[in-house]
C-alpha cells in the first residue's frame, strides 16, 4: 500500500529535522538507523557520548543498543505503530550528573513511507532532588570495574550477594560523569512501575 505522505521532500524534511532541538532519528522497517539529526550529535557530545555520533549509527539496529529487558517493550511499541500507524508515546528519565531530565519519546510512522521517525524531546529539566549517595566506589564496581545501572532512573546497584529484586540502588552522580563501563539493566522499582507488561520477564 502506498502511503499518502510518501511524496515528502526528503532533503527538506532532513533540513527541518536538523533544525530541531529534539533528538530525532529515523529507522527503516527493520529498525536500522537511516538518519540521525544534528541534535543527536550535540546531545552525544554534551553527555560524554564519545564515538556515538549519528553517522556511526547508520545501518545499525536500534534493538542492539537496548538492554535485553527493554527489547520486548520497544519491539511491541514499533509493532503497534506499524499496525495502527498511530503515534506511540513514552516518558523516560535521562539524568545528567547535575540535572534531572525527563524526555518524551514519540514513535511515529515515517513521513517518507516505510519505517519510523523517533522524536525525543526534553520536557522537564531541574536540579536533582535525590540526595547523592556517598558509598565507596568499591560498593558498586565489579571485578572488571563495571557498574550496574538502571537504564531508566540511572541509580547504581550496590554489589550484594542477594538477588536483583533485593538489591539496593543508589543515586551516584559521579557514575554519570566521563566514560565508564556500565551494564544497563532496569532496577526492580522501574521495572514494576514503568514496564508492568514485562513483569513476567522479571525473574533474575
Ligand atoms: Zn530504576
Amino acid at each position: 500500500m502506498a502511503h499518502p505522505s510518501a511524496k515528502v521532500d526528503r532533503r527538506r524534511l532532513r533540513r527541518n529535522l536538523n533544525r530541531s532541538t529534539s533528538v530525532i532519528y529515523m529507522l527503516d522497517d527493520e529498525l536500522r538507523f537511516t538518519f540521525c539529526n544534528q541534535e543527536w550529535d550535540r546531545f552525544a557530545a554534551a553527555n560524554g557520548g564519545v564515538g556515538l555520533e549519528g553517522a556511526g549509527q547508520l545501518g545499525r539496529c536500534l534493538l542492539d543498543s537496548l538492554s535485553e529487558q527493554l527489547r520486548p517493550f520497544f519491539q511491541s511499541a514499533f509493532q503497534e505503530v506499524r499496525e495502527t500507524r498511530q503515534n506511540w508515546e513514552h516518558r523516560y528519565e535521562c539524568p545528567s550528573s547535575t540535572l534531572q531530565r525527563t524526555f518524551l519519546m514519540v514513535i511515529a510512522p515515517s513521513p517518507e513511507g516505510e519505517g519510523f521517525i523517533v522524536v525525543n524531546s526534553l520536557i522537564v529539566e531541574r536540579p536533582h532532588e535525590a540526595k547523592p549517595c556517598s558509598h565507596l566506589e568499591n560498593n558498586y564496581a565489579d571485578a572488571e570495574g563495571k557498574i550496574t545501572m538502571c537504564g531508566r532512573c540511572r541509580k547504581s546497584r550496590v554489589l550484594t550477594p542477594e538477588t536483583d529484586a533485593e538489591a539496593e540502588w543508589n543515586w551516584v552522580p559521579a557514575h554519570l560523569e566521563g566514560r565508564r563501563a556500565i551494564n544497563h539493566v532496569l532496577c526492580a522499582t522501574c521495572f514494576n512501575i514503568y514496564y508492568p507488561n514485562l513483569a513476567t520477564h522479571w525473574s533474575a
